[in-house]
């Protein structure tokens, strides 16, 4: 069993990271997938001290829809800077999280909805399965995972993109994801 989604490089965790790993691995897990925020270099190097009391481990990054106004005038960039931060970790094998979240509305559901798409369609040139975070956006995150992160008005729908499972690209062979709660504050 693997926990799919947690937040282990998360601040809440620098007292006790060890005693963290240790008490999932006690608990049966065999591996974590820890979610980065890749606006976030601090948590980059955090999640090194994850990797060395867990090798096994493996993170997602991406721009989570509260950080989405970071990009506001400057959209374009989205694609290369995660990119670039998948590309500096070996360990990454998910965009995410993506998504949209309507609930708090920290960035305006327009340019969240842009920067979502444009990590959709990084994660379709790379191949990469996405992690998702919805909050009261059910209807508009699937119209932009089922056109695969296409331009508003497009004609036509790509290939779809319904991967949450991982790819086992980095994982080792036939470990699937069976799901789970997180670890940490989501
Ligand atoms: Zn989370």
């Amino acid at each position: 069993m693997i926990d799919s989604h947690c937040h282990l490089a998360d601040d809440a965790f620098v007292d006790d990271l060890e005693e963290v790993t240790d008490r999932a691995k006690a608990a049966g897990l065999k591996s974590a997938l820890c979610i980065l925020d890749s606006t976030n270099p601090v948590e980059a190097t955090r999640f090194r001290r994850v990797v060395e009391a867990w090798p096994s481990v493996r993170c997602a990054t991406g721009v989570h829809p509260h950080q989405a106004g970071q990009y506001r005038d400057r959209e374009d960039d989205v694609q290369s800077a995660v990119a670039r931060a998948i590309a500096e970790l070996p360990q990454a094998c998910a965009v995410g999280e993506i998504g949209l979240d309507y609930h708090y509305d920290f960035a305006p559901r327009e340019l969240q909805q842009e920067v979502f798409r444009r990590q959709v369609r990084l994660a379709r040139e790379q191949a990469l399965p996405v992690v998702i975070h919805t909050r009261e956006a059910d209807a508009d995150t699937v119209a932009i995972l089922l056109c695969g992160g296409c331009r508003p008005g497009a004609a036509g729908v790509g290939s779809r993109v319904l991967c949450v499972l991982f790819r086992d690209r980095h994982l080792p062979a036939g470990r699937g994801n069976p799901g789970g709660g997180e670890t940490g504050p989501g």
